[in-house]
Order: C-alpha cells, then structure tokens, then sequence
C-alpha cells in the first residue's frame, strides 16, 4: 500500500513527536488528514501515538466508504464534523493533553473564549476556542455539537475529555493544538497571579492584522 505515502509517513511523525514530549499518552488521541483524491487518512481505534504503522492506517475514498486499514477511531464523528463544515479543513487532530483538560475541570471559565487572551499566537492560531460540554468518547452527539457551530470555529475543547483542532494541514493543525496546549498550561501557572492580559485594542488589532475568524 504505497499511496499516500508521504502523508502516511507525516501523520505518523507528528503523531510520534507529541507522543514523545507527553502531548498525549497511551492510545489517546486520534488524527486524520485529507488525502489528494478528496479521501481520508485516519489512526485507527486503539492505537497509540507513539507507534502508528503508515501501512495500517485508516482509508476512505471521496465518498466516505472505508477502503483499507484497520478499523478508524471511535471518535470519527468529531473529526467528520469539521471537515464537514470547513472547507479549508486539510487536518484534524485530537488529544487527551494534561493543562487543558485541567482547565476545562474549572469554575469560571468562558465558554467561549476558552483561553484567556495571553499570547498572541494563541489568538493567530486558535481564534476563539469554544468550549462543548461532557460527551461520552465516541457519542454522536460531539460531531452535532461542532457542526452547531456551523464550521465558525477552528478548535474546541471537549470538556473533562481534550482539544480538537482544524488546520489546512497536518503541520498547521499540530502546530495550533500546541499552542491550545501551552496557552492553556499559562493560564493555569499564572492563575490566581492577576496576569496582566491582552486588551481588547490589542486582541481586535491581531485579528485585523492577521485575519483571524474571531465572530
Ligand atoms: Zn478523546
């Protein structure tokens, strides 16, 4: 099986790369990419970061129908939703990462605007996060709730669960839940520190200069 060779063999290098600096950990997570012909590439259920065969992964043709593989993630309905409702969705990528699943666990936090306005990147990367009430892994009713959002956002939290993030590519989408990560790891080392935020001058001024989805 030598087709989509090189995005198999990327797909499985990110994957590895946040396994290995503890992004994610035993078989959590799950990831997918738009294959040239309009297909996707998924990991499959049960496997872990840290060892994704590029042979083994998950096919489906344009159409959505199944043609190799091992059996997809249980959690293809999140990952359906956004390509589903985002056009310039090229990637999908999806974590159980520690700092924000812990700050999803907290009183006050903004539905939202998930993240607090730290960094710019954050804001350049993420836009608003929103973030989607407790589902149970795999529900249905996860992929319903990010199409509620009509494709408007690139990145949910899932609460008590981990992020999900859309990116053009495979490298964009890790790159953003990265930073969804490392905001969220600020937020809560300087929580209760009074951390002096961007202003909302500062956050329109990145969104205009950036032309970030900020509605
Ligand atoms: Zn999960």
């Amino acid at each position: 099986m030598s087709n989509n060779s090189k995005l198999r063999d990327e797909m499985c290098m990110l994957a590895k790369s946040l396994f290995d600096r503890g992004l994610t950990h035993g078989s959590t997570g799950n990831i997918s990419a738009r294959t040239s012909d309009g297909g996707l590439l998924v990991s499959p259920t049960g496997t872990s970061f840290g060892r994704l065969n590029p042979e083994r992964l998950s096919e489906f043709d344009s159409k959505g129908n199944f043609i190799s593989g091992d059996k997809p993630t249980k959690e293809m309905p999140l990952h359906k939703a956004f390509y589903d409702t985002r056009s310039s969705a090229g990637a999908v990528v999806h974590l159980h990462s520690c700092y924000s699943v812990a700050l999803s666990l907290l009183p006050e936090v903004d539905t939202e605007s998930f993240l607090p306005p730290l960094t710019p990147y954050g804001i350049m990367q993420l836009g608003r996060v929103k973030l989607l009430p407790f589902f149970i892994p795999g529900d249905p009713l996860i992929g319903d709730a990010i199409k509620g959002l009509a494709g408007k956002r690139s990145a949910v939290m899932l609460a008590n669960h981990g992020p999900v993030v859309a990116g053009k590519d495979l490298l964009s989408a890790c790159n953003a839940i990265e930073e969804l990560e490392n905001s969220a790891r600020l937020s809560l080392i300087t929580r209760g520190l009074n951390p002096k935020l961007l202003d909302d001058n500062q956050i329109m001024s990145l969104v205009k200069s950036f032309n970030i989805e900020w509605s």
